[in-house]
């Protein structure tokens, strides 16, 4: 495989961001010295920013060797998790492989778990015994929940009252519970404060849940018992609710009673206001208040925030020089948690790694972020926006992206909800195939 153009990176980098001057020139055909080993380039995490940058390392670069280490066999996207609890998509059409990225791409994909990260070394240790030198890191883990925020719920609390926030068996687990409810039962949904993986996600299942409720059991009720005062796409959630679920589904945000403190698993019950407010349920949902996944913690990649600090320009860490944070568990300024930011970062730490590792100058990233979400089937609603490197934060540039418009024909909303269903095809083949 040939290292390709400055024109293919540019088209390649269409889908998820756009470079405004590209420092990566001379990287055509500027292959490897004979006689000089390949730079080794490690990923860790597969999910949507770890696959896309093993592949766009290798697109940028094909002399690369590129590892990536994850440690299932297959990935379940969270996007498009709630459509499955919604009965309009199977966990199979949410499945997807590694098989491409090696086959294509020449990216080595190993299956376990990185265990320790030794810098000094540049080493990452597997929990298979093996180790892996590294050039570069590049690291994806995803998020990890702060269990000790709410009393009584746990990851074992978990096996019985799911999260679902990583896509998988919890998903499942939420699905086959909502299938064995009766008609005429209360779910509670109950999602955290900010920042978290993927703002308007809680507000989709919410409205996914609603589809098949009333579908199937329309005497039931949700109960969303929320940390905040607002959400992402309020107006256009709390409209398309009001059109399809009437009264069925009731929103409590923290200031009035939302924030759940305690939960009791054996009488599935839920306490707020200090023990004040009790909620009883047939099916619970809680999302967790979060942080950078395990790994990140335990590498000492992360601040007192919970997250990791990086330059907002490379995703290079703060604290530990060559190894690069992307994903939910970076600190990228206004950029939200989501699949959609984390293959942008991918792509432009990937040029950045290039670049660094042949002495060139480092791109000025443009980043972007779509956020597609489905009421009911044929009733999408969106947000999106434009970043750039401002002052050496990434904000949102004004004017570029913005949420859907309100008062609009069914026919408008019935075209956003294709959207969602493209955009989901090409973000996943961008990340994996
Ligand atoms: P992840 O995708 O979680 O990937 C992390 C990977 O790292 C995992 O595969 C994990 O197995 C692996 N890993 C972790 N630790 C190790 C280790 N020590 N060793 C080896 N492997 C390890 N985003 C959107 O853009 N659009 C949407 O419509 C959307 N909908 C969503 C709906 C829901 C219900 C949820 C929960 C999220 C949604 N998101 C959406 C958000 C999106 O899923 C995340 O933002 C995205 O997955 C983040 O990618 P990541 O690479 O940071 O982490």
């Amino acid at each position: 495989m040939k290292s390709i153009s400055r024109r293919q990176i540019i088209k390649a980098l269409g889908a998820g961001g756009a470079l405004s001057s590209l420092g990566l020139a001379g990287c055509a055909g500027q292959g490897v010295t004979p006689g000089k080993a390949a730079a080794k380039v490690v990923v860790v995490g597969g999910g949507f920013g770890g696959a896309t940058c093993a592949k766009y390392l290798k697109r940028f670069d094909s002399d690369l060797e590129v590892t990536l280490v994850e440690q299932n066999r297959q990935y379940t996207t969270c996007p498009g998790s709630n459509w499955v609890l919604g009965g309009i998509r199977t966990m199979d059409d949410i499945t997807h492989g590694y098989g491409d990225l090696n086959s294509r791409y020449g990216v080595k994909v190993v299956h376990d778990t990185v265990t320790a990260i030794e810098p000094g070394q540049r080493r990452v240790v597997l929990a298979g015994g093996q180790s892996l030198v590294y050039d570069r890191l590049v690291v994806s883990p995803g998020i990890d929940f702060r269990w000790e925020e709410i009393e009584g719920y746990d990851a074992s609390v978990a096996e019985q009252i799911p999260h679902a926030w990583k896509a998988g068996p919890q998903t499942r687990l939420l699905y086959d519970q909502l299938r064995a409810m009766r008609d005429g039962g209360t779910v509670i949904i109950a999602p955290p404060g900010n920042p978290f993986r993927c703002p308007p996600g809680p507000y989709e299942r919410t409205s996914m849940i609603a589809h098949y409720l009333k579908t199937h059991k329309p005497r039931s009720k949700i109960l969303v018992l929320d940390t905040k005062d607002a959400f992402s796409k309020k107006g256009l959630f709390e409209a398309g609710w009001a059109a399809l679920y009437p009264g069925m589904i009731e929103w409590v945000p923290g200031s009035k009673g939302g924030k759940v403190e305690r939960v009791d698993a054996a009488t599935r019950t839920v306490y707020a206001q200090g023990g004040l407010d009790q909620h009883k349920a047939d099916v619970i949902n809680i999302i967790p208040p979060q942080r950078a996944g395990q790994l990140a913690q335990v590498a000492g990649l992360t601040n007192d925030s919970g997250w990791c600090p990086v330059n907002q320009q490379t995703f290079e860490s703060s604290i530990h020089p060559g190894i690069h944070v992307i994903g939910d568990s970076s600190i990228a300024g206004a950029m939200p948690k989501s699949g959609h930011s984390a293959n942008s970062q991918a792509k432009m730490t990937a040029a950045a790694i290039v670049a660094m590792l042949k002495d060139l100058p480092v791109i000025s990233p443009s980043h972007v972020n779509t956020c597609y979400s489905l009421i009911a089937p044929d009733y999408g609603i969106t947000v999106a926006a434009v970043y750039r490197l401002q002052d050496g934060a990434i904000a949102g540039v004004e004017g570029a992206g913005g949420v859907s418009p309100t008062d609009v024909p069914h026919q408008f909303r019935t075209q956003e909800a294709r959207y969602a269903e493209g955009w989901y095809t090409s973000i996943t083949q961008d990340s994996f195939r």
